[in-house]
């Protein structure tokens, strides 16, 4: 029997039982609340007051069960504990939890894991912008209907409310969204209501006003895009002179008022020699680094040649993961000396769903085990796990909401009838998560799609890392015609079925 349908089997066993188990200790309590959500602070070693009812079935099932399953998952407890419970982010982490554990009882245990509501909105909350960027997925600034302020803060109440436990973060997109008056307004709204919140801007209206202000009101990470190291090739991109200053400074303000901040770069053929400078500015300034696909969508479709070829992805992928192995065998160095470490592995990502696939093979190099946690994410801790969590998180970890309130599976998709879900305001947003078929198409890796060429079968449907990755399904649909299953041409894999697409001789 192969390991795939071994596990599935098995799967299919011990569900019912999870859920019925689930079931049981999920219950709101008029006394001590929601039963999950204190049984997990509990797991973690937080001192939790219960009544007696609710102290027996945490001690009988729930308890028991968070234990076999972080043993089976060899999830590092004091990893998730310092996670959880001793950090700032614990109310997103614990809501983030509760969703995979609803997401058992609803769904059972699948891998990759789907969760009963999103862990993240990216929420492009304007059409409007102050640059032209030539590759904006949103094709952002001719005006189109946006939603009120106060139907943003409805919409806010409504994700605020997500399975019965709530969004645990929400990021700010656009466009730029520091363009809407309303901003901080609504920002302040979902503050109240939502523990982990970030925005991506281009970095021109970070004035020391605004990020002080920024900053004040609790967001927790600020994502900035940066196409150059240099004035002239980022001006080329972003299309409006004097930008690059201006982010720089941007870039600068964020980080001396001790905001997480990010410098993000969508790489394409016409930036790939800038990556290493820019990684450099981003350790000099400490900020982070974050590689952004280039996905032919919104205006970036005009330039399909500017993607990059499956080779010049890898070396890029390469290029980043090196560094955040490097970072990650000096901490075991430091820790195999002196105990403990303070360097911070999580400095270098990519939202490139193989970038798993290629830390993992760099790290087996050096003789380690380890991987990326989610396709952006490197943590040390959560190795086991990667297969769960599991590469692309479109419409699954993730999910994407757009200036009408326009619900669809991640930004990157185009905006059509077939990829709107619905509108956050009219639909039923648990509707659409449990039943929408799109979404489940996109949850199930065993949909994707495989090619013979030459005798060989390839394409992610046939791929060993196919649970860790996936393939970015945006850029599937955009070079297929709408077609989510289809391979993910970028990768150094499916190089033969790039050719046949480009047109290319073997
Ligand atoms: S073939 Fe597909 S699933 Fe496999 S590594 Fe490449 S993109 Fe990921
Ligand atoms: S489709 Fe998946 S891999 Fe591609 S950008 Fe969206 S979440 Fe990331």
């Amino acid at each position: 029997m192969q390991t795939e349908s071994f596990e599935n089997a098995l799967l299919l066993a011990i569900n019912p039982i999870l859920k019925s188990i689930i079931e049981k200790f999920d219950v709101d309590c008029e006394q001590d609340g929601s039963l999950l959500i204190s049984s997990l602070k509990d797991f973690f070693g937080e001192n939790v007051k219960l009544c007696r009812n609710c102290e027996s079935l945490n001690r009988k099932l729930a308890n028991p069960l968070f234990e076999i399953s972080s043993r089976l998952l060899r999830a590092d407890k004091k990893f998730m504990k310092d996670r959880f419970l001793d950090q700032e982010y614990r109310d997103a982490w614990l809501k983030g939890f509760a969703l995979m554990i609803k997401g058992v009882k609803k769904y059972g245990i699948q891998i990759p894991f789907t969760p009963a509501g999103p862990a993240e909105v990216v929420w492009n909350f304007t059409y409007s912008c102050n640059l032209k960027c030539k590759h904006c997925y949103e094709d952002a600034g001719p005006h189109r209907p946006e939603l009120t302020t106060e139907q943003a803060c409805m919409a806010i109440d409504k994700l605020s409310n997500i399975a019965g436990v709530g969004l645990p973060a929400l990021s700010f997109s656009g466009g730029e969204p520091l363009i809407r008056k309303d901003f901080f307004e609504v920002a302040a709204y979902a503050r109240k209501k939502i523990p982990y919140l970030s925005i991506a801007t281009n970095g021109t209206l970070l004035t020391k006003d605004n990020v002080k202000k920024l900053k004040e009101m609790g967001i927790e990470y600020v994502e900035i895009s940066l196409d150059g190291a240099s004035k002239e090739v980022h001006e080329r991109f972003r299309m409006v002179s004097g930008c690059f200053e201006k982010t720089m400074d941007g870039i600068r303000n964020c980080v001396d008022e001790g905001l997480d901040t990010c410098i993000a770069t969508t790489v394409h053929r016409d930036n790939l020699n800038e990556v290493s400078k820019i990684m450099d500015i981003a350790e000099e300034l400490q900020a982070r680094f974050m590689h952004f696909n280039y996905i032919p969508t919104g205006r970036a479709k005009e330039l399909v040649e500017l993607d990059l070829t499956p080779k010049e992805r890898l070396l890029l992928l390469e290029t980043i993961a090196k560094r955040i192995v490097g970072l990650y065998l000096k901490v075991k160095e430091e820790e195999e000396k002196f105990g403990k470490s303070q360097i911070a592995v999580d400095r270098f990502f990519s939202t490139c769903p193989q970038f798993a696939s290629v830390v993992k093979r760099l790290a087996m190099e050096k003789g380690e085990g380890f991987t990326v946690s989610a396709h952006y994410a490197a943590k040390k801790g959560v190795e086991a796990v990667a297969n769960f969590l599991g590469g692309c998180g479109a419409g699954r970890l993730y999910i994407a909401l757009e200036p009408n309130g326009d619900i669809k599976p991640c930004v990157f998709f185009p905006t059509n009838k077939h990829t709107v879900l619905g509108n956050i305001l009219k639909a039923s947003f648990e509707q659409i998560w449990d039943n929408d078929p799109m979404l489940w198409n996109l949850r199930k890796r065993e949909n994707l799609e495989t090619y013979e060429i030459d005798g060989r079968v390839i394409g992610c449907g046939n791929c060993k890392d196919k649970y860790i990755c996936g393939g970015c399904r945006a850029r599937s649909y955009s070079y297929f015609n709408g077609n989510l299953n289809a391979a993910d041409i970028g990768c150094i894999d499916n190089e033969e079925i790039w050719k046949k697409v480009m047109k290319l001789p073997k």
